[in-house]
């Protein structure tokens, strides 16, 4: 069953990606060498409580993982692609840097993710970095009414396996709106043509998750939260939440 939002919930959800907007802006301004990813967490909540919102990431306990998730950001450093936990790790000079938040308004959702590299960055960071950046612009771009969800999948898709990169298996985009995860999960692979076709009110979050080695396998860290590249390789990851509108797509993740 997918939820179509109405303008006035899609003006709230613009209110909720603003919120996190402005947390991923204040991560990355704050993050330097010496810096430990618990400190950026802390800089989020200031944003997104001081903004009288909530977060969507902090308790969230879905059936797969061992604990609630204790922070209001993911930061996946290096080799982690997603899911990262905002502990004690210490960030240094070249680290490539994921960070993904959320934030809650009036009960509805906003989720984007940005990657950056502390400090000094190599070519290969920074152009696994791009071709990530350039296969949500991609997904973005087609996210337009009459469009199918395998459209979109199509777009990220191709940018990622034109540059030699890997996307993390099993996951990919999803519907948003009162709960973060709503239907349609959106593969980051997939065929046009194929899947829900879209229509003015569908909300979504796309997120394109690129591994450098070229390989899609990953592992789980102890804690349940962390995956990693299986060859440990770098990984990459940005994403904006998406408005399905007759004028074409609205990105809601905006500052
Ligand atoms: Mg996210
Ligand atoms: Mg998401």
């Amino acid at each position: 069953m997918i939820e179509l939002k109405s303008a006035a919930e899609l003006d709230v959800m613009r209110e909720a990606g603003r919120v996190v907007a402005r947390a991923l802006a204040a991560c990355r301004a704050h993050a330097a060498p010496g810096v430990t990813l618990r400190e950026l967490d802390e800089v989020a909540r200031e944003v997104i409580f001081g903004a009288g919102a909530t977060s969507p990431f902090l308790d969230y306990h879905p059936r797969w993982s061992p604990s609630p998730f204790p922070g209001v950001i993911c930061a996946s450093v290096n080799d982690a692609v997603v899911h990262g936990i905002p502990g004690p790790q210490v960030l240094g000079d070249g680290d490539l840097v994921s960070i993904d938040c959320g934030a809650v308004v009036d009960g509805l959702c906003g989720d984007a993710a940005t990657s950056f590299v502390i400090g000094t960055a190599t070519d290969a960071d920074l152009a696994l970095i791009d071709c990530t950046e350039r296969a949500l612009r991609a997904g973005i771009d087609t996210a337009r009414p009459g469009a199918r969800i395998g459209d979109i999948s199509h777009a990220i898709g191709s940018v990622a396996r034109a540059g030699g990169y890997g996307l993390l298996r099993h996951h990919g985009g999803h519907g948003i709106g009162r709960a973060m995860h709503e239907e349609p999960f959106v593969p980051n692979e997939g065929k046009p043509g194929e899947g829900l076709k879209l229509v003015p009110g569908v909300v979504l979050a796309l997120e394109p998750m690129l591994h450098a080695g070229g390989r899609d396998g990953y592992s789980s860290d102890d804690d349940g939260w962390t995956l990693r590249t299986d060859d440990g390789s770098r990984a990459a990851h940005v994403e904006h939440t998406v408005a399905i509108t007759v004028d074409g797509p609205t990105i809601l993740t905006l500052p």
